[in-house]
C-alpha cells in the first residue's frame, strides 16, 4: 500500500505538471508589470433590457494580452493577482479604465449606458475602494449611478456586519450593487434582504441548460421570483440560443446577457456593434 502511494506521489512531478508550475510562478512575476506596461486590457458585453430589446448596459471584462503567452483570460489570472495582493493595484486600474471608457463612449455619442466593474472579495475587503471609485468617476466625470459594481455571492458570506458597512457606504455614493453568478454559492435569503443590493444575475450554468432541464428552468423561475419579491432586477447570464430568450422573457426576466447578443468585444468593436443594433438587438 505505501510503495503505491509512494509511486502515485512520483508521478505528481511530471513534465507537464512541473511546466505548468513555472509557467504560473513566471506569469506571477510577469503580473506585476502588466498594469504599468498596460498589457490589461478591458472588453465590453452587452446587457440586454428583456421587454424593449434595447441596450441596457455593459459589463466591462478584463484580459491581459501577454507578450509571449497570447491573450490571457481573467479565469487565469485573477487568482494569481487575489494571492499576490496584486489585485488592489489590478483592480483600480480596472475601474479607472472604465470609467475612461465611459466618458470616452459619451463623448463620441454612445451612450450613456450605465457600465458594470466585477469587484473581487479582496477589493470589497480594503478600507480604500470608496475613495479608489469616487477619485475614478470624479477624474471621468461619470455620474456614479452610472457604475454598477458586480459582486461574488461568497463574499457576502464572511464578515457580514463588515461587509454591510462597506456596501451601505458604497450605495451611498450613488454606486449600483449586483450579485454575480448568483445560485453558485450559498448566500443565506437573510443576508440578501439585509444587504443593499440592486440585481440579481443569476449564473450561466442555470441559463445553459433552460432547454434540456426542467429542473433548471424551474430553478430559473424562481429565482426570477424571488428577486422580484425582494425588488431587485434579475439578469440572465450566458443566454446562447433564441428559444432561451422566449423562455426568458416568459418568465419575467428583466435583462438578458450572453453570445446570443454579443460576446465580449474590444472597445472600438463594441461601438460598431452597438451602432448596428442601435434599435434593438432581438
Ligand atoms: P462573470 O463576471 O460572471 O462574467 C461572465 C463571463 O461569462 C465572461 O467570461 C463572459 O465572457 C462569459 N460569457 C458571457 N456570455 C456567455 C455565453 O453566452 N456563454 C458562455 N459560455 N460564456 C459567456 P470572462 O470574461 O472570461 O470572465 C470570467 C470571470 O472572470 C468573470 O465572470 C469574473 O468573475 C472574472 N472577471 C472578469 N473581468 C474581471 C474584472 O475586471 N475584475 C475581476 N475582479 N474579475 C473579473
Ligand atoms: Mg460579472
Ligand atoms: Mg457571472
Ligand atoms: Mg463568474
Amino acid at each position: 500500500q505505501a510503495k503505491k502511494l509512494g509511486r502515485n506521489n512520483a508521478q505528481f512531478f511530471t513534465p507537464a505538471l512541473n511546466e505548468r508550475v513555472t509557467l504560473r510562478l513566471h506569469l506571477e512575476s510577469d503580473l506585476r508589470h502588466a498594469t504599468e506596461r498596460n498589457e490589461l486590457v478591458l472588453h465590453f458585453q452587452p446587457r440586454i433590457d428583456a421587454r424593449s430589446g434595447r441596450i441596457a448596459g455593459v459589463e466591462s471584462l478584463v484580459r491581459w494580452q501577454h507578450p509571449t503567452e497570447g491573450m490571457i483570460p481573467p479565469v487565469q489570472f485573477i487568482p494569481l493577482a487575489e494571492e499576490s495582493g496584486l489585485i488592489i493595484e489590478i483592480g483600480a486600474w480596472i475601474i479607472d479604465a472604465a470609467c475612461a471608457q465611459h466618458q470616452h463612449w459619451r463623448k463620441q455619442g454612445v451612450g450613456p449606458m450605465p457600465i458594470s466593474i466585477n469587484l473581487s472579495a479582496l477589493q470589497l475587503r480594503d478600507a480604500n475602494l470608496p475613495t479608489i471609485l469616487s477619485q475614478a468617476i470624479a477624474r471621468h466625470a461619470v455620474p456614479a449611478a452610472q457604475i454598477e459594481l458586480e459582486l461574488t455571492e461568497s463574499l457576502l458570506m464572511d464578515n457580514v456586519d463588515d461587509i454591510l458597512l462597506v456596501l451601505n457606504s458604497l450605495k451611498a455614493l450613488g454606486f449600483s450593487l449586483s450579485i454575480d453568478d448568483f445560485g453558485t454559492g450559498y448566500s443565506s435569503l437573510n443576508y440578501l434582504y439585509r444587504f443593499p443590493i440592486d440585481k440579481l444575475k443569476i449564473d450561466r450554468s442555470f441559463i445553459q441548460n433552460i432547454h434540456t432541464s426542467a429542473d433548471n428552468l424551474a430553478v430559473t423561475r424562481a429565482i426570477i421570483g424571488l428577486g422580484h419579491t425582494l425588488g431587485l432586477e434579475v439578469v440572465a447570464e450566458g443566454v446562447e440560443l433564441a428559444s432561451d430568450v422566449q423562455v426568458l422573457q416568459d418568465a419575467g426576466c428583466d435583462e438578458l446577457q450572453g453570445y446570443h447578443f454579443s460576446r465580449p468585444l474590444p472597445a472600438a468593436q463594441f461601438a460598431e456593434w452597438l451602432v448596428a443594433h442601435r434599435e434593438t438587438v432581438g
